[in-house]
């Protein structure tokens, strides 16, 4: 079990907060917001429940239940097949924690399970079952985690992610960064993020407030699977965490009936490009039980590929890659 930091939050709600608790919704909501009728073929009731920010809301087309990002949120009944190959820890990350909130598996960096909360609830996302709420961290635990840092002099790089590590309080993300830089083999800090693309709200003046005075490389890995996501909020936000000194780096899972087309990867590319943002590495889907339903066949990914490369500048193509258990990296599939 990977237990999760739950640290404090700030009592006075910010306009990011009010967004983000608006962000639990029911199907029967989600489908009127939609301007489309109920259809057997979907979920009414799942532990998954239903979340997406009324931003990410925003940027669906009403009345296409094929809509891109309808379908990246959308439950359906056939989630609860069980399907050969498929299981609720793919990664098994369970077996590559060492101590609380801590997932140690490259050798120079660790992924600390910051909280399990997010702003949006991705059908297809590898972590849909783990153990969150059976596994509440504490402040206690993030002392820690620092102590780990401080006794493991090859990590020079923490990766903050979950659920999601922007949806922390700033109060939270200012000691943890405070007490980073008390650190000094730590050298990069880095988040794994879908909420400036769901919820670009968050990067308000109080959250640039708390990496002002780091003296750490920052690096912000967000999270978008197609361009229709990337409205202007989203590209002030990637211009806002450009102007902080963050590098900004883009990671996709290529998905069945949302992404898996070279015009539209090659779109999502140039218009990441366009917030300033790298694409960096374009996923496989990892085999977690639910998700069968966005799986395509490594024969369709590669050619799908080799048309990307053929559209794009070399530097506007992400690598394809598949994290694989117990693999100390990546692996490249092309
Ligand atoms: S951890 Fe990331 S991929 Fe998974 S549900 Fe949260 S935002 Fe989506």
């Amino acid at each position: 079990m990977i237990p999760v930091l739950n640290l404090p939050v700030a009592s006075k709600k910010k306009p990011w907060q009010i967004e983000l608790s608006k962000a639990q919704i029911s199907l029967k909501e989600l489908l009127y917001f939609c301007e489309l009728p109920m259809q057997d073929s979907l979920l009414e009731h799942s532990d998954f429940i239903i979340k997406a920010t009324p931003n990410y809301l925003n940027c669906i087309v009403k009345g296409n239940i094929n809509d891109p990002l309808l379908l990246q949120i959308l439950p359906f009944k056939s989630e609860n097949d069980l399907i050969e190959g498929y299981s609720n820890d793919p990664l098994l990350e369970k077996s590559q924690n060492p101590q609380a909130a801590i997932v140690h598996k490259y050798q120079n960096r660790i992924l600390v399970v910051a909280t399990g909360s997010c702003a949006i609830h991705c059908r297809y996302c590898f972590r849909r079952h783990f153990p969150y709420e059976e596994n509440k961290h504490s402040k206690q635990q993030w002392i820690q985690t620092v102590d780990y840092l401080n006794k493991h002099q090859e990590v020079n790089e923490i990766i903050f992610s979950g659920g999601d590590p922007l949806s922390l309080s700033d109060a939270s993300l200012k000691m943890m960064i405070n007490d980073l830089e008390k650190i000094p083999t730590i050298k990069t800090i880095r988040f794994h993020s879908r909420i400036p693309v769901v919820l670009p709200s968050r990067i308000d003046a109080d959250f640039e407030s708390i990496f002002k005075q780091s003296t750490k490389h920052l690096v912000m890995v967000i999270h978008s699977n197609h361009a229709n996501e990337l409205n202007t909020e989203v590209k002030l936000a990637c211009k806002t965490l450009k102007s902080n000194g963050f590098t900004l780096l883009n990671q996709s899972v290529i998905l069945k009936n949302i992404n898996n087309h070279a015009d539209i990867l090659a779109k999502l590319s140039e218009r990441l490009f366009d917030c300033g943002v790298m694409p960096y590495y374009l996923h496989l889907l990892d085999q977690v039980h639910g998700s069968e339903h966005f799986s395509l066949p490594l024969n369709e990914v590669t050619l799908i590929y080799e048309q990307l490369q053929a559209k794009l500048s070399g530097y506007l193509v992400p690598k394809l890659a598949k994290e694989e258990p117990n693999h100390s990296n990546k692996t490249l599939i092309v």
